[in-house]
């Protein structure tokens, strides 16, 4: 018994601690698997944490690529609309390649041949055939690549001095066609907005006496702003009853653009400038031209649209003689209008006639407290020229529009060295530069205070980056005129004619 005892005893003992360890066992891995548990627990926490952090980036770095891209105005963006803004091509259907310069080009006012021919057009001269489809032929180029929406054709269709003898009648009307032939050939399907200069005209600086003359040059003109070979799904930018309601009393029209969230107001300049001789009939439609102007700034403002104001001869001063374009009376309507009363309508002001890379401010005094300060209200981009007759390269634009805002982002160049297309024959057209990058700004849009901010750094005394980058591209890479420094600050500053003799007063060094 006692061994049974024992042995029971024994047993009963070795189980008790058999028992034990298999409970202690049991513990330990009950221990574990919590222990593992709340790891997996946790790792999940963790990974969880890590993938919505790895989202969170991606979606924040995706974001980031996209505003650099708007920034940029490079990128194809549905917010970004892109235009070109071509000017004074000035086509001279009497160019001679083998004509020197001084002879204007033509055989029919030269006594001698020249040692070199220029096929592509010579400096001093306006531009051969060549030259206007070489010019197209580039544009319809880049075009292609930057998905361009419209053309702003800014005026100087037809060539310097077509009134001569040797030109006989109609011959700035045939020029006018040839050119809108040929722009509207290679753009059938985009608008294509053309603008009035004062060699588009019966004679130079004179304006019709009667609508024949509007309705021979919308002839030319109505199929290329009505886009009579757009797509049929496109919306119009204009109707012909609308067109030809303003554009037979004047020259002047307006047209809808980007999506119908922009009017573009063509005008006619011309019945503005001091050029010309003021009749009382020029002088009503003058006056009914601004009034049309402010209708339609008016309906603008109602619809919640934006504007953008296209012509030849702008408003403010000739840098080289300090005289106006335009009457002063006419200059204090339009200012008032665009730079004060509507200023925060326009986007931006397109006009050309100097053939300069130029830029012009529309100032107007603001009150600041108990101060009165000149602010920028308004800016005007001047294009470049496609005729060399004034020392340039021929040059084009495309600009870059973004559409929520709608406000101009950016403008990129293209030129052709001329001299070294004549020396070669071989016309190349390449990137001249892109306006952020030539005067980079912390304000990433194109607008009045950015142009402030370049016309301030002309005269900046320890940084002449703007300087150098804005002189050498007035003639756009040709070799610059003699200029007059302070002269060229305070023309592209001062849209009136005593605030600019005041500012020119102030400075009394000439050169630079
Ligand atoms: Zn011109």
């Amino acid at each position: 018994m006692a061994v049974s005892y024992t042995r029971n005893n024994l047993s009963n003992s070795s189980l008790t601690s058999i028992e034990a360890r298999d409970l202690d066992e049991r513990k330990r891995w009950q221990k574990k698997t919590i222990k593992a548990r709340i790891l997996i627990g946790v790792l999940t926490v963790i990974c969880s944490i890590l993938i919505v952090i790895l989202i969170v980036t991606y979606e924040s770095g995706h974001k980031n690529t996209e505003c650099t891209e708007k920034q940029n105005g490079k990128a194809v963006n549905n917010n970004i609309i892109k235009f070109v803004h071509i000017s004074d091509i000035h086509y001279d259907p009497f160019y001679d390649k083998n004509t020197p310069q001084r002879s204007f080009c033509r055989p029919q006012l030269a006594n001698s041949t020249s040692n070199y021919t220029a096929q592509y057009g010579r400096i001093g001269c306006d531009s051969p055939i060549d030259l206007v489809e070489n010019s197209l032929d580039a544009m319809q180029n880049v075009s292609k690549i930057e998905n361009v929406s419209f053309i702003l054709l800014t005026g100087d269709l037809s060539g310097h001095g077509m009134w001569t003898s040797y030109a006989g009648p109609h011959k700035v009307l045939d020029n006018i066609a040839e050119v809108s032939n040929k722009a509207h050939s290679r753009f059938p399907d985009i608008p294509i907005f053309p603008v009035v200069g004062n060699n588009d005209l019966p004679g130079h600086y004179v304006l019709p006496n009667s609508s024949d003359w509007y309705k021979e040059l919308l002839t030319s003109w109505a199929p290329l702003i009505l886009c009579s070979s757009c797509p049929n799904d496109m919306t119009k930018p204009t109707t012909r009853t609308v067109l030809e309601e303003s554009f037979l009393k004047g020259g002047y029209y307006n047209a809808s653009i980007a999506g119908g969230k922009i009017v573009l107001l063509v005008l006619n300049s011309l019945y503005w400038s001091v050029e010309v001789n003021h009749n009382p009939e020029i002088l009503q439609k003058a006056v009914e031209q601004l009034t049309w102007l402010e209708t339609q700034l008016e309906i603008a403002a109602m619809r919640g649209k934006k504007v953008i104001l296209v012509s030849h001869i702008p408003a403010g001063i000739d840098t080289y003689d300090g005289k106006s374009y335009w009457f002063s009376n006419y200059t204090n309507t339009y200012v008032s209008l665009v730079a004060k009363k509507y200023s925060y309508l326009v986007t931006a002001q397109f006009f050309a006639h100097t053939h300069k890379d130029d830029f012009r401010l529309q100032l107007s005094m603001t009150e600041t407290g108990d101060t009165q300060q000149e602010v920028p209200k308004s800016f005007v981009l001047l294009a470049p020229a496609i005729s060399p007759v004034y020392h340039n390269n021929p040059a084009f634009r495309v600009v870059s529009l973004e559409t929520d805002q709608l406000v101009l982002l950016d403008y990129t160049q293209y030129y052709m060295d001329l001299v070294m297309a004549t020396e070669f024959s071989n016309p190349i057209w390449q990137l001249d530069y892109t306006f952020s990058q030539k005067y980079p700004s912390e304000n990433k849009f194109l607008d009045a205070n950015r142009i402030f901010e370049l016309n301030e750094e002309l005269i900046n005394q320890t940084s002449n980056k703007f300087w150098k980058g804005y002189v050498f591209s007035r003639e756009t890479n040709y070799q610059p005129e003699p200029y007059s420094r302070f002269q060229l600050f305070c023309g592209m500053r001062h849209v009136y004619k005593e605030d600019f003799n005041r500012c020119s007063e102030q400075y009394n060094v000439p050169g630079g």
